[in-house]
């Protein structure tokens, strides 16, 4: 089988992981600080928080944020469940802001139409997390501006983009928000088998988020509520939760993050080869702004209709290609469902929905493969 997407591993990344095995610290050692280091510098920002998932990130950078009950949050439909769910964590109530059928997208001017409406009904929300699907960046500067305009909170989720940049400046920077968020999920472009970070220029949001993944302990006397009893005191001043990632982890990451680079190239020269010879097909082809330089996660496409999505699904599993479907709206799941959203709500991502294949693309795909792929749905299409 072909898979839609997976994992690269060297040699050195091996060795790399035995040598933290053969080391004294399995966790909580130099190399996790290594990473994070690593992967802000990468990024542009000041500050990396290592977590075992990008959900996990999510969760703390929504507590960073002092989310809680009584705040809502909007993110995009077309994202994956773990987007909206941080939010409900902390027992916000999640909404959500349709799509641009372009770019897949949160759509910056359903977002200004939805601020207006909410603002006139004082209900405006603290925190807009939007989506960069398939590793191409939102539109931050619109996306920004209506923030200072309406004064809410913005949370990148950058799970398919690290690697990617917005206006020439990496996604991550944190130019365009208060916090940004990578998995390390294998399917993601650099992986650390389960993980995730937490990048901010906000000094305080990141020892926040440094205290929450760790139980909520601190051992920083300046935020203590007394003095010290010795070296090996501490104190829990928030409730936190053990998200650590492990050196082992960490080992992996660092080792993937030396490649990133040649990552999103040969990504970026899988979807070129697949936009020239499919661009005679009956499909939608996913459309780039010349503001964004995509990290190339998914490559998805879209046909005729519902109907022809199965038909052509079907054909492709039948020939061993791991095609998959990103994303089915969120609002469409029952959970969100009981909390009162409903079809129709965001009729642009459940459109795009009812057509969509995302097609296999990762750095170890064969030209053979891909032609293979290419091959197989041109005779199903036909
Ligand atoms: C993968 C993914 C997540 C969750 O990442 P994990 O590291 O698996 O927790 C969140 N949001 C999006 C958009 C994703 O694709």
């Amino acid at each position: 089988m072909i898979p839609y997407g997976r994992q690269e591993i060297t040699e050195s990344d091996i060795q790399e992981v035995i040598n933290v095995l053969r080391s004294d610290f399995l966790t909580q050692g130099s190399v996790v600080p290594k990473f994070e280091r690593a992967v802000a510098d990468y990024s542009g920002a000041l500050h990396g928080i290592a977590v075992n998932s990008a959900t996990s990130a999510l969760h703390i950078a929504c507590m960073a944020l002092n989310i809680g009950p009584g705040d809502e949050v909007w993110t995009s439909p077309n994202t994956f469940l773990a987007t909206a769910n941080s939010a409900r964590y902390c027992g916000a109530k999640l909404d959500f802001v349709d799509i641009d059928p372009q770019t897949y997208n949160m759509s910056p001017d359903a977002l200004a139409r939805k601020l207006e409406r909410a603002d006139a009904a004082n209900q405006l929300p603290k925190l807009v997390i939007p989506v960069h699907f398939a590793g191409q960046s939102c539109e931050m500067r619109e996306i920004k501006n209506l923030s200072e305009r309406y004064g809410f909170y913005i949370i990148e989720d950058a799970s398919h983009a690290i690697g990617a940049t917005y206006m020439g400046e990496r996604v991550g920077s944190c130019k365009y928000s208060d916090i940004t968020v990578f998995s390390f999920h294998p399917v993601k472009i650099i992986t650390t088998g389960e993980g995730g970070m937490a990048v901010t220029n906000n000094t305080n949001m990141a020892s926040k988020m440094e205290r929450l993944r760790s139980h909520g302990v601190t051992k920083d006397e300046s935020l203590m509520d007394r003095s010290s009893d010795g070296q090996w005191y501490y104190q829990q001043i928030d409730l936190g939760f053990n998200y650590r990632l492990t050196d082992i982890q960490a080992a992996l990451g660092l080792s993937q993050l030396g490649r990133i680079n040649t990552y999103v190239q040969q990504r970026k020269e899988i979807a070129n080869y697949y936009q020239e010879h499919l661009i005679d097909m009956p499909l939608g082809l996913p459309f780039q702004s010349i503001n964004t330089n995509s990290s190339w996660h998914l490559f998805p496409i879209q046909v005729k209709n519902k109907m022809e999505r199965r038909r052509v699904f079907e054909g492709m599993r039948a020939a061993d290609i791991g095609v998959n479907v990103h994303y089915i709206p969120v609002h469409l799941q029952p959970y969100y469902r009981h909390l009162g959203h409903n079809i129709g709500d965001f009729p642009e991502s459940e459109a795009y929905y009812e057509s969509e294949i995302s097609l296999p693309i990762y750095p170890t795909l064969q030209k053979s493969q891909q032609d293979y792929v290419i091959k197989t749905l041109k005779g199903l299409l036909k």
